[in-house]
């Protein structure tokens, strides 16, 4: 049985004040709380506030991004030991934002992964199609090439490790959310993708996360779906109620 895990995904929202009365705000409703992992993501400047927030808690700390490099001469970039320094566990790497908009190629995303896995972190490797590749039938062959690539001579023990967020880029932040059937139909491609990869052991314990408009709604109907393990959020991750309300409808 794969634990569910919610992440939300900040992105470059929230000044640090912003971000700790949010932080504070899910600390209350989720102090204890057992059904699920529990993930943020704010944006770097506000996570070692945000860390400090809920330390105590059972909500875990997640970062947007990492560099590939431990230090050095690389301006604007942020490296693990720095992201552990400032309390994170987790760390999303390639997004579909960075992908597109700051040309994040795969095997970028493969250095990261193997740059947050030797520190002990945990990655959320995101990876999905855009409209026209799904329009022309490529949505497969796309989540193969990304993944695949992604994960290229990294060891099945520390694949193990990765959670992969399925996310359909049409569904990323446009209130088009994928079908759950949609969404299961990717899912399960992933999941049989990794057995091929690895084996039947590291597939079936590989949590999968649905990332594209989840909302308190449509939570509940992708969570019963057979391969999804959970919700990498953006936009309603933004606000105390709606991400309290998609966890909670997450683990009913
Ligand atoms: C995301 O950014 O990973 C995401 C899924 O955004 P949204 O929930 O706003 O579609």
């Amino acid at each position: 049985m794969r634990r569910p895990i919610i992440a939300g995904n900040w992105k470059m929202n929230k000044t640090i004040e912003e971000a700790v009365s949010v932080a504070v705000g899910l600390k209350r409703k989720f102090y204890t709380f057992s059904e699920a992992d529990i993930v943020i993501c704010p944006p770097f400047t506000a996570l070692s506030k945000v860390s400090d927030k809920i330390i105590d808690s059972s909500i875990m700390l997640g970062a947007q991004d990492v560099y590939s490099e431990e230090d050095g001469a690389f301006t604007g970039a942020i490296s693990p030991n720095m992201l552990k320094d400032a309390g994170c566990r987790y760390v999303i790497v390639g997004h579909s934002e960075k992908r597109a908009l700051f040309g994040e190629t795969d095997e970028d995303v493969n250095k990261k992964l193997k740059i947050a896995l030797k520190h002990g972190m945990v990655p959320i490797m995101c990876a999905g199609e855009r409209i026209e590749e799904r329009d022309n039938g490529m949505t497969f062959e796309i989540l193969e090439k990304q993944i695949t690539r992604g994960l290229k001579n990294i060891p099945r023990d520390e694949a193990l490790r990765i959670i992969i967020a399925y996310e359909p880029v049409w569904a990323i932040g446009t209130g088009r959310t994928a079908t759950p059937q949609q969404a299961q139909e990717a899912h399960k491609f992933i999941r049989e993708l990794i057995e091929r990869l690895y084996d039947k052991e590291v597939a079936s314990k590989t949590r999968i996360q649905y990332g594209g408009s989840v909302k308190p709604e449509n939570i509940a109907n992708l969570m019963i779906q057979e391969d999804i393990d959970g919700a990498l959020v953006g936009g309603a991750s933004l606000d105390v109620n709606s991400f309290t309300e998609i966890v909670r409808n997450a683990v009913l």
